[in-house]
Order: C-alpha cells, then structure tokens, then sequence
C-alpha cells in the first residue's frame, strides 16, 4: 500500500512538473544558452523565440535576460472578445425575434412576387446562404472560447462532418413554405466539399435532418473553387427568376463587396441601399464575417494584440 501511495505521488509530482513546465510563460537564460538549445529546453521555436522578443542577432543574447515564450496577448485573450457576441447570438431574444422578423418579412416578398402577373419566368427560386444566414454555428464560436486557437478548417470541418448545426428560428417554416408554393431554394454557401466529399456529406445531413427542402446535388451548391459566390449566383439566375437573396455577409449578394477596406465597404452599401429588404435580405452576424476582415485589411495573419488593437482603433469614440 505505501508504494502504491509512493507510485502515485510521484506520478503526481511528474505530471504537476512537466504541466508546470508547458505553462512556462518565460525563461532566463543561463551561462552557455544557446537559442538553439533554449529552444530545446522550451518547447518554442528559434523563429517564435526571435520574434516573441525582437531579437535583432540571434546569436547575441545575454546571461541573465528574460525571454518571453508566449505572446503578451493570446490568441485564448483574443478569444474573450467573443463572448459578448455569441451570447447576444445565440441566447438574446432579440436575435430570435430579428430571424423570425427576417423570415416573416421573406414570406411577404415571395407572397408579393407570387402575385406578380408580370413576372413571366417559368421557374422561380431564391437563393440562400446557409451559415449564421439558415443554420446556426454559435456553438463552435462559443467553443473557442477559452481556447487558445482561433477558427481554422482542422476545428471547423469535423464541426460540419458532425452535422448538428441547429436551424435560425424561423428558416425551417420559411423555406417549406416557400417550396410549397413551387418556388426554388438554392443553397450557395462556401463551406468546402473537401477532398473525401466529407464536407458536402455533413452539410446535406445537417439540412435533411432539419426538414429543409432541396438538400440535395442541384441545389446545394458549396465551394469547389473561388469564394467568390458570382459564377453560383449567375447559374441559377440563368436557369430561374430569382427573387430575393439571403445573406449575413454583403458577398452573399455582390461580389463588389469582397476584399475592400470598412469606409470602402459603408459606401458601396449606401451605394445600394435601395436593394436591402427588396431584392437583399441580411442576416446579423456579429461573430465573424468579412466586416471582421476588412478591419485588418485582410491581414489574418495578424497576431492576436495586433487583431484586437485594429478592432479597437476602428472605434468611434466619444470626443469627450
Ligand atoms: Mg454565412
């Protein structure tokens, strides 16, 4: 019994050690350090090492310095600035009453355009996107939080293989009623078909299990190429009179909206202010988007204190 106990506290001790060691947030060097063999004994790169502390010669560094092994600011930091918009997203009666509002207001277009005896096409369709626009994805930005990573395609596609993204209130009924009246839906989202197909097998899974119509190889139209969702839209309005369009990113509706600065972004939407709630129909996403973009000039490589300080420069603030 005492060695098992003895046992145990050792592997105890080795585990408090070797997590004391990985939480290890600076190091000091020591006679003789190298940052070849700091790197070694760290478990960070020469590269990070060099950049994490503006080492101009990395063959010049002195006994008894500071080395700083993470990031003054955190990817995990950066994530905090979640919260508040997933809370809001996900949990706010609010953003449940502007999808069924949204929805609502979608049924009285297509209603409108139903009756319009001189609208002459033979099919009708509208064309939809499908994240934060018809399902919901506030489940994986909420588990990012608290880690320190951000999205990336080796998080997000097993969450799409999985399925199980909830539908925004309202977009079921919706989209039933509006393929009851013979009316097309067009799914174009750029959620990737991936390699094994895996990508387009989790997301026709996730619709059908909702109940939503069309979920199937016509009109389910993901990512296979470009973002840009230009050549998709152009395909179905070929084929259909489209009626409206759903969207929570401004390139769900024109591709003169991708890749441009925020100021740029404002004066192309005033530019078409008159198609928002006619022929547009946006989705609030205050989680991520190209708006989110735009703040770091598309520099998403940026580090997670240069991402938050872009987001805060952006800020109008009160002259006060
Ligand atoms: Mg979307």
């Amino acid at each position: 019994m005492k060695k098992i106990t003895s046992l145990l506290l050792a592997v105890l001790l080795i585990m408090t050690l070797s997590m004391g060691a990985f939480a290890m947030d600076s190091y000091v060097i020591e006679q003789g350090d190298t940052l070849y063999r700091i790197s070694g004994k760290v478990g960070v790169s020469i590269e990070e090492l060099v950049e994490l502390n503006g080492i101009e010669n990395p063959n010049l560094i002195y006994t008894g310095d500071l080395l700083k092994l993470v990031p003054d600011y955190s990817t995990m930091e950066l994530n905090e600035q979640l919260v508040m918009a997933t809370a809001w997203f996900q949990q706010s009666a609010e953003m449940r009453a502007i999808s069924y509002q949204t929805f609502n207001f979608a049924k009285v277009l297509v209603d409108m355009d139903l009756a319009d005896e001189t609208v002459t096409a033979e099919t009708r369709a509208i064309v939809v996107d499908l994240d934060e626009t018809i399902i919901d994805n506030s489940d994986y930005e909420a588990w990012l939080i608290g880690k320190d990573f951000g999205y990336s395609s080796s998080t997000w596609n097993p969450w799409i293989q999985a399925g199980i993204a909830p539908a925004l209130p309202g977009a079921v009924e919706f989209l039933n009623y509006v393929a009851d009246q013979g009316v097309h839906v067009y799914y174009i989202s750029n959620r990737k078909v991936l390699d094994d197909n895996s990508g387009y097998i989790g997301t026709k899974a996730n619709l059908m299990a909702l109940g939503l119509p069309f979920a199937d190889e016509e009109h389910l139209l993901l990512r296979t190429g470009s973002s840009n969702k230009t050549e998709r839209r152009t395909y179905v309005e070929d084929q259909h009179h489209v009626i409206l369009y759903m969207g929570d990113n401004l390139n769900d509706f024109l591709a003169d909206f991708a890749g441009i600065g925020v100021d740029e972004r404002l004066a192309v939407t005033d530019q078409y202010k008159a198609e928002f709630g006619k022929k547009f129909i946006v989705m609030p996403n205050p989680m991520y988007g190209e708006w989110e973009g735009s703040i770091y000039n598309f520099n998403w490589g940026f580090s997670p204190l240069e991402k938050s300080e872009a987001r805060k420069d952006i800020l109008r603030i009160w002259d006060h």
